[in-house]
């Protein structure tokens, strides 16, 4: 036994734990055993000098979460035929598991994708893969701009990267590949990354293995190039996915090109700016995905998920998603009702993944029985939407009344979790397996039988015939009694109390028995095959059916949404413009719901209305709004609403507003000031400058650019002049540029209107009574005109006696000197030496 051991844990690698079966237990053995043990928190103990630990084989599930939540991969050896008394059992290796390439229900997300992604860099190009094994989504992808696709990463959140190992000790050392490397390493910032050798990124042979993978023998049917340089990606997956699961990934069915240049791009900071998937605490309540997530399944949830990582450059996507919505905002009742009959499917797509992939349980089967037998209900609810978008994904649902028949026929009930514990077959589906059960049935019989002889030959009242798996049947006799044990009684066993007996008798029937459970186990396991094949046959059939019920239930949740927030339909063409009238943030709109309730008395979200250009003219739409208004008074969340309105309506979903006209964005870009963002370390200003110079390098006339109290990192007029530059960029002399909106408390910056004619003030109205201040939320045109910084303190707790003095203070500098005097002073004094063209210039705006 010790000899298959090393003979497979010598084709494993260091950070890899062996888990032997040995009977009911998975051990762990010599060198794992140490770290293994120390991981699991279980005993380590010792046999011949041996270190050894062990865990029982039905609560495997929670260990290996465990491992794997530290890191550690884990390889499976199972035995793999039935134990015989006397022989050495045959093991083999089944699967490894990884953080990217785990499958079972008790280690994954239900919610969530778990995407195993590769990288590699070459002929200056990123090349990219990825693929959710639970599901046999499978992604490739090559881009020029390796921040362009970097940006999706952190949306797609992969579980594990795998990366070629020499190459990335290149990119660590060569010049070109500094900005990658350096995005790299973020990227696998807490996750897992796996080095293989360079040459599973081939793409030659990757093409040949994908191909063979998805079992076709050209891509072209994919759209896709067999030249294409990401294969070597993909290659690379498929020969990781085969390794890792010791067999061909047998759920992969097509595989897809993922272009930057047709989804609405949005950089880390960006995603995380917004808000988008987590709120700034790190939790999923308070992100926009909460917020917008109406959907009651899990595959539900998870295509929310993807299309909100990839909002849509494409219109006649985006209508057709929105007219399915619109669909369900008019029939309330049947939305309720698809809800409700949607919460009876389970998760096709992953039941599907393991079945193909060898995990093969008879709850699985029982999940495909149950969501068959929902699906004719959904179907017929369906038809009540004739001649729309939906009734066009209401098709894509198949019809699998004979599958469904088998299985309720075949089925038992209440279903095991292991075929070996029996009793996942129906009685009276298959005659042979009646006629082998009722041979058991008859034993059961006789045993009882038997039991009562002996009592009655022996006197013993309390003997019992009995059973483990260990010493088969036997006859338990208490030790009080044992001097009433007839002579044909063979000993078996010792107890504390009692002691375990067998005859001539009991032995024979014992091996019937044994015998014909067996068989029975055996007749059962050839029908769950039978019906697994069959569910198999019509695997792509039911994967489209799970796509189809997925969108019908991000569309009603949507659809839910709109209803009970009042939310409008957007409108979206290829325009340079965005307008909303009496937008809403979707996010703070909840939670201040959510907090009224306890809350009597707090005012309601105040509506705002957004105008933007990129040519400005004839509409007047300014390109650059520039909001200015007190701390507190709503600057940050308005200029965030207007960026969520538009992702949202890019995704496809209505959105919080009265109405909303919206020329397609490519790139939403994104900066908050260094101070509003507490979390992130202290070189924070450098972080600030790095983002906006992403924006200034990659916003196009198509980008919607939100930027939040830039230049608030450094010092104020350090602060103030980057500001002032940078609005200076993205404002273009003649026409373009990106439609902006830019949040700052700088007041100086309003004089940028005077100079630049797309630019337009805004502010945030606050009202004055008895030097208080009240935030109505209302951004209205025109500058703030000062900055309550004195009153908003007060607000804040700061004692009258320091309110008071702050007052004394302002008043003797403003009679000294305006504002502007004292810091055209400073800069006078900051720039004497320095080059004076350009000087004149930068003062002639002031
Ligand atoms: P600023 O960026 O101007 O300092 P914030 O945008 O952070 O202000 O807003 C401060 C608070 O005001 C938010 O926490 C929010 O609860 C509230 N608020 C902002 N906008 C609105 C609005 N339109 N209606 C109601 N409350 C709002
Ligand atoms: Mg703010």
């Amino acid at each position: 036994m010790m000899q298959q051991w090393h003979e497979i844990r010598g084709q494993l690698s260091d950070d890899t734990l062996l888990m032997f079966r040995l009977g009911d237990f998975y051990e762990i053995f010599l060198q794992d055993a140490e770290w293994g043990a120390k991981l699991l928190g279980i005993t380590l103990t010792h046999r011949h000098g041996m270190p050894m630990a062990g865990i029982p084989y039905h609560a495997a599930d929670g260990y290996i979460q465990k491992l794997l939540d530290r890191g550690v991969k884990i390889a499976i050896c199972d035995q793999v035929e039935t134990p015989q008394p006397g022989k050495l059992v045959k093991r083999a290796l089944t699967r490894i598991i990884t953080p990217g390439t785990r499958l079972a229900d008790t280690q994954i997300d239900a919610q969530r994708n778990h995407f195993l992604l590769s990288l590699t860099l070459e002929k200056k190009k990123l090349h990219a893969s990825w693929l959710d094994l639970t599901t046999g989504e499978f992604f490739i992808a090559s881009e020029k701009r390796p921040e362009n696709l970097f940006a999706a990463f952190e949306s797609l959140d992969p579980r594990e990267i795998i990366v070629p190992e020499n190459a990335v000790s290149r990119w660590a050392e060569s010049m070109e590949a500094h900005g990658f490397h350096e995005l790299y390493t973020h990227l696998c910032d807490g996750r897992a990354v796996t080095k293989i050798p360079d040459y599973h990124f081939d793409t030659t042979s990757g093409a040949q293995s994908v191909m063979e993978a998805l079992g076709v023998l050209n891509l072209e049917g994919f759209g896709i190039d067999r030249e294409h340089t990401a294969l070597g990606a993909a290659g690379a997956l498929v020969h990781y996915a085969t390794e890792t699961l010791c067999a061909k990934p047998e759920n992969l069915r097509k595989i897809r090109e993922y272009s930057t240049e047709k989804t609405l791009l949005l950089d880390p900071a960006t995603l995380r700016n917004l808000e988008i998937f987590k709120s700034a605490a790190n939790t999923r309540q308070g992100s926009l995905l909460e917020a917008m997530d109406g959907t009651v399944t899990a595959p539900g949830a998870r295509l929310l998920e993807r299309w909100l990582c990839a909002p849509e450059l494409d219109l006649a996507e985006i209508n057709r998603r929105q007219n399915c919505v619109a669909e369900f905002v008019h029939a309330p009742g049947l939305s309720t009702e698809l809800q409700n009959l949607l919460k009876g499917i389970r998760d096709i797509e992953r039941i599907l993944g393991r079945l193909q992939n060898r995990m093969r349980n008879p709850r699985e089967l029982g999940g495909v029985r149950d969501t068959l037998t929902a699906l004719p209900a959904i179907a017929s609810t369906l038809l009540e939407f004739p001649d729309t978008p939906v009734a066009a994904i209401a098709s894509r649902i198949h019809d699998f009344e004979t599958l469904s028949n088998y299985l309720d026929r075949g089925l038992a009930d209440e279903l095991p979790g292991n075929i070996a514990d029996g009793g996942t077959i129906r009685d009276g589906f298959d005659p042979e397996l009646d006629r082998i059960r009722s041979l058991t049935r008859d034993s059961q019989q006789w045993l009882s039988e038997f039991e009562l002889a002996e009592q009655a030959r022996t006197g013993i009242k309390n003997l019992r015939i009995r059973y483990n798996g260990a010493f088969g049947y036997f006859i338990e006799v208490t030790k009080s009694n044992v001097h009433l044990v007839p002579e044909d009684y063979v000993r078996k066993q010792t107890m504390k109390n009692a002691e375990r007996y067998t005859t001539d008798i009991l032995k024979e029937r014992e091996r019937e028995i044994l015998h014909a459970e067996e068989k029975s186990l055996g007749q059962e396991e050839l029908l769950f095959n039978q019906l697994i094949e069959a569910i198999l046959e019509q695997a792509s059939a039911l994967v489209e059916t799970a796509s189809a019920l997925a969108e019908i239930d991000v569309f009603i949740g949507w659809g839910v949404l709109a209803r009970e927030w009042d939310y409008c339909q957007p409108s979206i063409d290829q325009s340079d413009t965005l307008l909303i009238d009496q937008g809403r943030h979707p996010v703070v709109e909840q939670m201040m719901r959510d907090q009224r309730l306890g809350l009597a008395g707090t005012h309601a979200f105040v509506p705002n209305d957004a105008r933007l250009s990129s040519t400005a003219a004839e509409n007047e739409a300014p390109q650059i709004a520039l909001i200015t208004g007190p701390n507190m008074a709503g600057k940050s969340t308005y200029i965030r609403q207007v960026a969520l309105i538009v992702l949202m309506a890019q995704s496809g979903a209505w959105v919080p507003a009265r109405s909303c006209q919206l020329g397609l964005v490519d790139r939403i870009f994104s900066r908050v000031g260094a101070s509003d963002e507490l979390a992130r370390g202290n070189s924070t200003f450098m972080v600030e400058m790095n983002e906006t110079a992403n924006i200034l390098n990659n916003a196009t006339d198509r980008s919607l650019v939100i930027l939040d109290e830039i230049g608030r990192g450094t010092s104020t007029y350090d602060g103030l002049s980057i500001a002032w530059a940078v609005i200076e960029h993205l404002h273009p002399k003649d026409t373009g540029g990106p439609r902006t909106l830019f949040a700052t408390h700088y007041h100086e910056l309003t004089q940028l209107a005077k100079t630049l004619a797309r630019l337009e003030n805004y502010s945030v109205a606050v009202k004055e009574w008895n030097d208080e201040i009240i935030f109505v939320r209302q951004v209205i045109k025109g500058a703030a005109d000062r900055s309550y910084g004195i009153q908003v303190a007060r607000l804040a707790g700061l004692p009258t006696s320091v309110i008071d003095r702050a007052k004394t203070i302002l008043e003797r500098l403003e009679a000294d000197d305006s504002s502007h005097n004292l810091l055209r002073k400073r800069m006078n004094k900051a720039k004497s030496g320095s080059d004076t063209k350009d000087e004149d210039d930068q003062l002639a705006l002031f």
